[in-house]
This record gives structure tokens, sequence and C-alpha cells, in this order.
């Protein structure tokens, strides 16, 4: 079914409003934030939501706030018509797609932001990016009130800072981390790949290439400054990548692993996170471990 597409706050709230009537206690909401430009990953999110709700809502809203003044924001790729094709397709029901004015009458005089999780990896490299992603995310989940909220973990450290501000200040959402989808060579699914030139295309390959012989490393007993020196040698090897940042943090507290210690005696997750920039774009990924997968 055609999905229904929804431009104002008020009238979305209407709409899940009339839906929660219509069976009242047994209509859960889940709820897809994206920046549009849809692609496989989105999509499995939707699917998720679908499965596990009675009405799946999927926001597209490129937000302003999480960009820096010498970001992509201006030439964000966009695409309504195609987007809503494969909302259709994945099973939304509802596309909320607000205008900046929407989201933003007035200047914003209120800020979230979630300290020490966001000093490290994106948050080093992109100031204030994971405070325009909170504030937006919050002022997201006020409007929709879901019961889950489906993030993709390509965006690791994002999955961690929106789960831990829904903890510290009680938003009744269940946060549902989702596996990266990748390209059949292993590239992770992103929006901004459009950008990349043939050849960075090519080359960018390093950076699944390089993760996927992280358990093997940490196997091999190496340390945190041993396993990023590792990991920045391979990603030389390719003359277009210019990395910045190769990081390895616990996780979900993305704190330091103790520096002395083989990685592989680590009792929580651990992340190894990545962002590489080939011409203009800035690619991520990244690897999530268990304990059981490295001892
Ligand atoms: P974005 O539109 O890039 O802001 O992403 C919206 C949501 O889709 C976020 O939760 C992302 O983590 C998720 N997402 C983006 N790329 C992927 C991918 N390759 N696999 C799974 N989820 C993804």
């Amino acid at each position: 079914m055609t999905p229904l597409i929804v431009r104002r706050v008020a009238e979305l709230r209407e709409e899940i409003e009339a839906f929660r009537r219509r069976q009242p206690g047994k209509q859960e909401v889940g709820f897809v934030p994206t920046m549009g430009y849809l692609h496989e990953g989105h999509a499995s999110l939707i699917r998720r939501s679908v499965s596990e709700n009675g009405l799946t809502v999927l926001s597209i809203f490129v937000n302003p706030l999480q960009f820096g003044p010498n970001e992509d924001f201006e030439r964000y790729p966009r695409d309504e018509r195609r987007d809503v094709e494969l909302a259709e397709a994945s099973g939304a029901d509802i596309v909320f797609i607000p205008s900046v004015e929407e989201m933003y009458p007035e200047p914003m005089r209120t800020k979230v932001t979630v300290s020490e999780l966001t000093d490290r990896l994106c948050g080093a490299s992109r100031p204030g990016h994971f405070d325009g992603v909170a504030t937006v995310v919050s002022k997201l989940f006020h409007i929709v009130q879901p019961d889950r909220a489906y993030f993709g973990l390509k965006d690791a450290q994002q999955v961690a800072v929106i789960a831990r501000m829904t903890r510290d200040l009680h938003i009744p959402v269940d946060i549902v981390p989702c596996p990266t989808v990748r390209e059949a060579d292993g590239l992770a699914l992103s929006s901004r790949n459009v950008y990349l030139s043939p050849e960075e295309r090519k080359q960018a390959l390093v950076l699944s290439q390089s993760l996927a012989q992280v358990p093997g490393w940490i196997e091999d007993g190496m340390t945190e400054a041993e396993l990023a020196v590792r990991i920045r040698g391979r990603i030389r090897s390719q003359p277009l990548a210019d990395i910045d940042y190769v990081e390895i943090a616990t996780y979900p507290d993305l704190t330091q692993p103790p520096a002395e210690r083989p990685l592989r005696e680590s009792e929580v997750p651990l992340l190894v996170a990545l962002a590489v920039r080939f011409g203009k774009t800035r690619l991520i990924d990244n690897v999530l471990l268990f304990p059981s997968e490295v001892k």
C-alpha cells in the first residue's frame, strides 16, 4: 500500500493518535529516522520495524543542526520520489517529510548534549555533530512517541549516544540496533557512496577488507595501539585514502581499552571504528566484537 506522506508535525500526531485509538493497548509504533536517499540499509530497518510493530513511521529529514559549516548539508543527495517508492516496497505506513521550517520554526534555544560518549571517534572530528543528532532525535521521539526506534550499527557511536540519551532522559522507547548492510563486495551502504568516483569506489573497499582482518589480528594478541597501527598501514596502501581516524573503544561506553593488555583479554565488547576520506567524501565503517569472538 502507498504510504501516507505527512509534512506537518500536527498532522503526524493526529494520524498516530488515530492509529493508537483504533486498537488501544495493542498497536505498537515503530520509528525509523533517516536523512533520505534511501538504500537497502534503510530498507532493512523499515522491514524490521514492520515485522515488530503495527505501524511503521519513517522520517526523512536532512537535519541542518548535525552538519558542520564546511560539511555537505547543501549537496547531501535528495530524491523524494525514489525514497517514497522504496518506503512503500519496504512496507512503511507513514513517511514524515518535514521542511526545515516545520522542524525549526524559530531559532533553537534548547540543545541535547550527551557528554563523554561524544568526545571521541566521529565526535572529535565533527564538533557539534552529535548535539545536532541528539537534539533532532529527541524532537522526533517527542513527535512520534514510538514504542521502538531502529538504528543501524553502521553508525555505532550514534546508536550508543541515542541509547544513552533515552536512558538518561527516561524516554519510553526501545532502541533497536540493526546490523550493517553491505554491497556484495563488502562496502558498507551509505547515501554518500554516490559521491565516489569509480577509482575511489574501488579503493574504498580497503575499509571493509581491513576490518574483516581485525578478529584475526586480535586473536594474534595485539594491543590497541598495535591494532591501530596495523589497520592504518593497510588503509594507507590505497593512495586515495586519507585517514580521519582509526580508533578502538569499549562498547557502548566508548572508553579507551587498557593500553598494555592484548585486546583478546577484553571482558567487554570492543568497537573498532574508522573514518576515511576519499576525495571530498568521508566514509565510516566499523566492526563490533563481543568477548566470545576475540578469545
Ligand atoms: P542516515 O540516513 O544516513 O542518517 O541513516 C539513517 C539510519 O539508517 C541510521 O540509523 C543509520 O545507521 C542507518 N543506516 C545507514 N546505512 C546503513 C547500512 N549500510 N546498514 C544498516 N543501517 C544503515
